[in-house]
């Protein structure tokens, strides 16, 4: 790892799917970057980091390397770049998944459609493990782009591609038929960073947990007769336990608590059964447990 003044250098990506949210999240950990993207590098003004802008393929070698200590990757890049490089956090960012797809019209059972068959890709690594694992052998064509008109052109029968929305395949009258891969934005970093570095990047985690926990929870408020209020707070589970204060209006409490977004709609409905009034759910920004 880089010999420094005790900075951190981050790699992330320079423009692209990841570049936004990754500078959304250095922001929501309260750590600013001033300075222009059009650089190659930028500082933090307020934490002791150096931020890196480069093509997301080149990220986990650079952090194989040390030439940067950590980076915001895609995994479906670590796994395809196959480098020593250990994978931190998730970051809960560009969610999406490596599928097979064929032309629309085809019929496709099962993964031993592919035998014999030519696929185009641009993740032949992690294709070629799937093929192996399932004892299936295919030629694999790597193409680094538009690898979604490949059917089309006669270059391959199927093809394997990251999928959001599904929409892109669609567009070229293809349908998705196997999933290998789920993937999303994570922090990977060097193997041997040093005490130092491993005290700033712990720093830097314990932010990006509280930031994701915040978006994983809601804040609640709401009125609730106070003959209700046993039930009421049983089913609220809170930081602690909920918060209840008297209201002006005599026999109501106004009751505070934190709810997973998972659950949310599920206690919603059970609160409102039990007549609380004036629900309101508010984001919260930071979370410390
Ligand atoms: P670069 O110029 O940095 O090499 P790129 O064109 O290779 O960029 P992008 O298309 O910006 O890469 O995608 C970056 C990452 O975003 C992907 O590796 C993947 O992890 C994620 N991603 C999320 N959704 C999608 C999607 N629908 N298609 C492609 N990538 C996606
Ligand atoms: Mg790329």
């Amino acid at each position: 790892p880089s010999e420094t003044d005790g900075k951190l250098k981050l790699a992330i990506q320079k423009s692209g799917r990841l570049h936004d949210d990754s500078m959304k999240l250095l922001k929501e950990c309260g750590i600013d970057i001033s300075n222009g993207v059009n650089k190659l590098k930028a500082e933090a003004s307020n934490f002791p980091l150096e931020v890196y802008f480069l093509r997301d393929d080149d990220i986990p070698q650079y952090v194989e390397d040390g030439v940067a200590d950590i980076g915001f990757v895609g995994e479906n890049v670590v796994l395809e770049k196959k480098k020593k490089v250990d994978i931190v956090e998730k970051l809960g960012f560009s969610k999406c998944r490596l599928s097979f797809a064929v032309s629309k019209g085809v019929h496709y059972e099962n993964a031993s459609f592919l035998e014999g068959k030519k696929i185009a890709t641009s993740y032949p690594v992690i294709v070629q493990d799937f093929l192996d694992k399932e004892g299936i052998k295919a030629d694999i064509h790597e193409i680094s782009g538009s690898v979604e008109i490949a059917p089309g052109i006669g270059l391959a029968e199927a093809i394997c591609d990251l999928v959001s929305s599904g929409s892109t395949l669609f567009m070229n009258g293809l349908k998705e038929v196997e999933t290998i891969l789920q993937s999303q934005a994570v922090l990977i970093k060097n193997k041997n960073l040093n005490l130092e570095q491993q005290q700033v990047l712990d720093k830097m985690l314990f932010r990006i947990q509280s930031v994701k926990k915040a978006k994983n929870n809601k804040y609640v408020l709401l009125n609730a007769p106070n003959d209700n209020l046993d039930k009421i707070i049983s089913i609220l589970p809170g930081m602690k336990s909920p918060t209840v204060l008297p209201l002006a209006e005599k026999g109501w409490s106004s009751v505070h608590s934190v709810l997973k977004e998972s659950e949310f709609w599920d206690i919603i409905e059970q609160l409102k059964a039990l007549d609380a009034q004036g629900i309101l759910v508010v984001p919260i920004e930071k979370m410390i447990i």
